[in-house]
C-alpha cells in the first residue's frame, strides 16, 4: 500500500488523513495516510526517515513549510515564489515540491463560493507561510488590487516585493495587477474580498483590522476553521460581509496534492459536504 503522511508541531488536530481517506475511497486508490508529530529539531530526520521507509510524499504543514520547500531538488514556481511547500513528493531522481495552499484557496472562492477576482480589490491579511503561498496564484486571477498587511510590515513588504521583481512570471508582469504592502492600521477601506491568513483568530481575535475593510456584501475569508473561525465570520457578518472558513480551502489544497501524488483529481464537493457535518 502506498504511504503518504501530513507532518507538523502540533499535527494531531489535523483533517487532513480523513480527507485523503475520501479521496481514496471516492477515486478506487489504495494508499495510507498517517500523521507524524516531529520536532523543529527532528523535521529533517523525520521526512528522510518517512521517505526512507518506502512512503511516496507528504504534506508538510505549521511550521515547517519553509524547511520542506529547503529539502527539495524541484519545485513547481508557484512553490518558489511562496519559498515554502506544503507538499513533497519522493521521486527517484529528486524530490519533488509544490506548495499547493495558493490555488486551494482560490479554487475555493471562485468555484465552491462562486466569487470572481478579476477586477477586484483584494486585501490579504498576513505575511507568513499561507499569505506567501497564496499572493502568487491570486495574481493569476487577475485583481484589479492586492493590498497586503501585515502586523511586521516589513514582512509584508519583503513578501510584495519579492512578486514584484524578476521571479514573478511575464504572465504575472503582463497583468498589471496593483499591489503594495501596509500595516494593520493603514489597511485601506471597502475591499471586495478579505482573506484573513494571520493566526490572530487563535488568540480569540475577531479581526486584525478595522471594519471598514469590507465594502457591503464583501466575501470575508479566514484560512482557519472550526471554532477557531467563528469569531472572525461573527465580525464579518456583523459589518455586512460574507462570512466563509477554511474548511475549502483545506479540501482544496488536498485534492491539488493528491492529483499530483496520484494522478487522478477527486470531486471535491462531496469531501467538503462531509466535513461540514462532521465537524
Ligand atoms: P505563520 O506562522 O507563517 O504566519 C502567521 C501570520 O499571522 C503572520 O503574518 C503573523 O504576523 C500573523 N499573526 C500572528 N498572530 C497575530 C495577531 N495576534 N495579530 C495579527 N497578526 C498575527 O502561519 P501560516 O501563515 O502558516 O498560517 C496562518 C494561518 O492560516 C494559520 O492559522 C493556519 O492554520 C491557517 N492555514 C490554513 C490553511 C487552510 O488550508 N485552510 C492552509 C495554511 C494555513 P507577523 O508576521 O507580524 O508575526
Amino acid at each position: 500500500m502506498d504511504r503518504y503522511a501530513v507532518i507538523g508541531h502540533p499535527v494531531k488536530h489535523s483533517r487532513s488523513p480523513r480527507i485523503h481517506a475520501l479521496f481514496a475511497a471516492q477515486t478506487g486508490q489504495r494508499l495510507d495516510y498517517d500523521r507524524l508529530e516531529s520536532t523543529p529539531e527532528a523535521f529533517n530526520q523525520t521526512v528522510l526517515a518517512f521517505a526512507a521507509s518506502g512512503a511516496r510524499g507528504c504534506n508538510i504543514t505549521v511550521p515547517f513549510k519553509f524547511e520542506a520547500w529547503q529539502m527539495a531538488a524541484r519545485r513547481t514556481a508557484r512553490a518558489e515564489l511562496a519559498q515554502s511547500a506544503n507538499t513533497l513528493r519522493f521521486d527517484a531522481g529528486g524530490w519533488w515540491a509544490d506548495n499547493t495552499d495558493g490555488i486551494g484557496l482560490v479554487r475555493d472562492i471562485t468555484q465552491n463560493a462562486g466569487v470572481a477576482l478579476a477586477g477586484q480589490r483584494v486585501l490579504l491579511i498576513g505575511a507568513g507561510g499561507a499569505a506567501a503561498g497564496s499572493l502568487g496564484p491570486l495574481i493569476d486571477t487577475q485583481p484589479a488590487e492586492i493590498v497586503v498587511a501585515n502586523r511586521s510590515v516589513a514582512k509584508a513588504e519583503a513578501l510584495v516585493a519579492r512578486h514584484q521583481d524578476g521571479a514573478v512570471t511575464q504572465a504575472q508582469r503582463a497583468q498589471g495587477v496593483r499591489m503594495y504592502a501596509t500595516d494593520l492600521d493603514h489597511a485601506g477601506e471597502a475591499f471586495d474580498v478579505v482573506i484573513n491568513a494571520t493566526a490572530s483568530s487563535l488568540g480569540g481575535a475577531e479581526s486584525p483590522v478595522a471594519a471598514s475593510v469590507l465594502k457591503p456584501g464583501a466575501l470575508a475569508l479566514d484560512m482557519m476553521y472550526g471554532a477557531a473561525a467563528a469569531g472572525f465570520l461573527a465580525w464579518a457578518e456583523t459589518h455586512g460581509a460574507h462570512g466563509r472558513d477554511g474548511l475549502g480551502m483545506l479540501v482544496e489544497q488536498a485534492a491539488e496534492a493528491f492529483t499530483a501524488w496520484r494522478g487522478v483529481r477527486p470531486d471535491t464537493g462531496p469531501v467538503l459536504a462531509q466535513l461540514r457535518t462532521e465537524l
